[in-house]
This record gives C-alpha cells, sequence and structure tokens, in this order.
C-alpha cells in the first residue's frame, strides 16, 4: 500500500509523475481495452490500475499526465523544481523510466526543431537556466554521455567511447574528468550542440548494430555562480585562498534505457550480454530507490555505472524528479504494471535538503 503525501510542497521528496503517451493508429484501432487497464484522475493526481479481474488499486503520483498533456505544462510539472534548486546551488536529476516506445525521449531529448511546443525538458531547463545565466555571474556548462554495457560513450566526441568516472574520496563529488565540456552561450548554441549529440547517438548505435532505447543518455548540466555577497561594495567575496567563492551545481537529465524485460531465451549472444547489463543498471537504480526509500543510511550505488554517475545527484541534498511513461495499450500490462510499481516505490523518499556551498 503506497503512502500519500499531503504535503506537495515536501522539497526534499523525489517527486514521481506519470505520463501515457497519445495513441499511434494502430491502437487507435486495437486497443479499445485500455481503460479497463488504467484509470487516469488527474485531478486528483490519481491512477487507477487494474490488477487483475476483480480489484484494481489506486495510486497517488505528484503528476499524471494524461496524452494532451502539452511539453509545456509537463516541464512545469516534473522539471522545474528540480531546475529552480540547481539555480539555488543544490544538484538535481531528471530521470525518464519506462517501456521503449512510450515516450522517454519525446519527454526528456525532443528538440523540436519545427515546433518550440514541442521541445523537451532538456531544451526547456536550459532555456530556464540560460535566463538566469544572463542576468548574474553564471557559467553554464554541458557534457553528453551514452552508457551502453557500462561503457561510458562520449556523445559530443564520439572517438571517446570509454570514459572513466571519477569520484572524489573527501568531498563524494562526482565528475567524468574525459568527458569533452561545452560551454554554453545561449539556447541556439545548446540545441546546435544537443543535435550534434542527437546524430554522434544514432550513428553510434548504427555501428554497434544496437538501438538508442538498450542505453542511457545522460546529459550533465554544470552551473557555477560566482557568489557576490559584498554587493554593496561590489567585491567578490573571496574564499579562503584568495579565490572568489563560487556555488557550483549540476543537473543530470537522463533518457534511460527501456525497462520491458528482455527475453533472454534467445539464442543472440549480443541481445543476451546487452539485456544483463540494461538489467543491471536498472535493478541497481531500483535497489538505490528502495534504499532511499526506506531512509536507510546504506545506498548501493557501487553496482552500475549509472548509480555511480547519479551518486552526488540523487538522495541526501540533490533533489531528484521522476517521470515513468506509460503506452496506452492494454497489450503491455506486464510493462505498465512494472513502471507504475516503479514509480509507487520512488513516491516514498524522502531526503534531507540542505544547502551546498563551496
Ligand atoms: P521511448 O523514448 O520511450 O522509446 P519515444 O519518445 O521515442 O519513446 O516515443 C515513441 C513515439 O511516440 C515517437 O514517435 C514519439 O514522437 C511519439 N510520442 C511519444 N510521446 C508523445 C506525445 N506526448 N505526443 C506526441 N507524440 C508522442
Amino acid at each position: 500500500q503506497s503512502k500519500d503525501f499531503d504535503d506537495d510542497n515536501d522539497p526534499g521528496r523525489v517527486r514521481v509523475s506519470v505520463r501515457v503517451r497519445p495513441r499511434n493508429g494502430e491502437e487507435l484501432i486495437s486497443d479499445a481495452d485500455f481503460s479497463d487497464l488504467v484509470e487516469l484522475q488527474p485531478e486528483i493526481k490519481r491512477l487507477k490500475l487494474r490488477k487483475n479481474n476483480w480489484n484494481s488499486e489506486s495510486y497517488r503520483f505528484d503528476e499524471v499526465f494524461t496524452d494532451t498533456a502539452s511539453q509545456k505544462r509537463v516541464y512545469e510539472g516534473v522539471a522545474k523544481p528540480v531546475v529552480e534548486g540547481v539555480l539555488n546551488g543544490y544538484n538535481g536529476t531528471i530521470m525518464a523510466y519506462g517501456q521503449t516506445g512510450t515516450g522517454k525521449t519525446y519527454t526528456v531529448g525532443k528538440i523540436g526543431k519545427d515546433d518550440a511546443a514541442e521541445r523537451g525538458i532538456m531544451v526547456r531547463a536550459l532555456e530556464d537556466i540560460l535566463v538566469n545565466a544572463s542576468s548574474a555571474s553564471v557559467s553554464v556548462e554541458i557534457s553528453y554521455l551514452q552508457l551502453y554495457m557500462e561503457t561510458i560513450q562520449d556523445l559530443l566526441a564520439p572517438e571517446k567511447n570509454n570514459i572513466s568516472i571519477n569520484e572524489d574520496a573527501k568531498t563524494g563529488e562526482v565528475s567524468v574528468p574525459g568527458a569533452t565540456v561545452v560551454h554554453i552561450q545561449d539556447l541556439d548554441h545548446f540545441l546546435q550542440v544537443l543535435q550534434v549529440g542527437e546524430t554522434n547517438r544514432h550513428a553510434a548505435n548504427t555501428k554497434m548494430n544496437t538501438e538508442s532505447s538498450r542505453s542511457h543518455a545522460i546529459l550533465t548540466v554544470h552551473v557555477r555562480r560566482a557568489m557576490n555577497e559584498k554587493a554593496e561594495t561590489g567585491t567578490k567575496s573571496l574564499g579562503d585562498k584568495g579565490i572568489p567563492k563560487v556555488r557550483k551545481s549540476k543537473l543530470l537529465i537522463v533518457d534511460l534505457a527501456g525497462s520491458e524485460r528482455i527475453n533472454k531465451s534467445g539464442t543472440d549472444g549480443h541481445l543476451i550480454e546487452e539485456a544483463k547489463f540494461i538489467n543491471l543498471s536498472l535493478t541497481s537504480l531500483g535497489k538505490c530507490i528502495n534504499a532511499l526509500a526506506e531512509g536507510s543510511s546504506h545506498i548501493p550505488t557501487r553496482d552500475s555505472k549509472l548509480t555511480r554517475l547519479l551518486r552526488d545527484s540523487f538522495g541526501g541534498s540533490a533533489r531528484t524528479s521522476l517521470i515513468i511513461t506509460i503506452g496506452p495499450s492494454a497489450r503491455y500490462h506486464a510493462e505498465t504494471t512494472s513502471t507504475i510499481m516503479f514509480g509507487q516505490r520512488a513516491m516514498k523518499i524522502v531526503n534531507m535538503v540542505k544547502l551546498k556551498e563551496e
């Protein structure tokens, strides 16, 4: 039985939202039974799931988006609170979880070249951050990585295809020193860089003979703000060593690999290996989420590169938002149910929020 949260403003808890993709042509014809499986109640932020022939259970989420929800509304409900945290010095993570084909990339990564209304969370987050950056001494840098079979590839420099993660033993700070970092000037610049990343992702996956849905795409946005505490004199406040104080934070936006269970009984060795790695990272993410939900002091982030990368950006002082996506088809009963249960476990996480300063 999931716990209800009356305090929607509790900033420490992980936000969990659910979105249903609009029906495609085939589903319009053949999937009349979806409402028997899932009933959305967006006004009361609930989703009713039929468990078997006899009973259904109602689950509470932070937001419930029907197939008519706009990208703007989804951004505001899912991502904006995290982006605001990042602008105030907290790390943050926004993740999309769900079966392949349910709208993760549309929600998170859509560039919206021809129609700005279609822009997804990555573009809108940068837009918000850049608006703030222009008015203050803020610098914005990004890197864009793909994690495939426990190997980190640089989507902005495809020749870098086995980058390692560095974890600072003292501060716990996670970094990927080998990754290309691009200083972003304005939104047009970001759109270009994101497009380069998308093109490289497609090329890399074609070369490896795999689908984008088999890898995680991770956009990291580094925000650095020079602290100007002595506003009256206009001098920048100095740290111990006479270096201007800088508040650093980062935002991770993650388009996770498809969560569907892959049939391992096939004979294609490569696909079996691939499935093992996806299961490893998503299972490990699930374990971390469960540990956080239970208030455990030990969060098992070591098991996969995905959770190692997320280590300092979820739990603790970081703000986290998860959007789970489901398809509008009764055919995927098992996958839809498992996605909803994943989201429900995450709903229970309560984090301490504390301001991070360097
Ligand atoms: P995933 O990343 O989960 O595999 P996609 O984002 O690629 O799924 O979505 C599958 C298809 O459905 C794409 O063609 C995408 O453009 C379309 N789609 C997904 N969500 C929406 C939406 N909310 N509105 C319109 N089209 C959508």
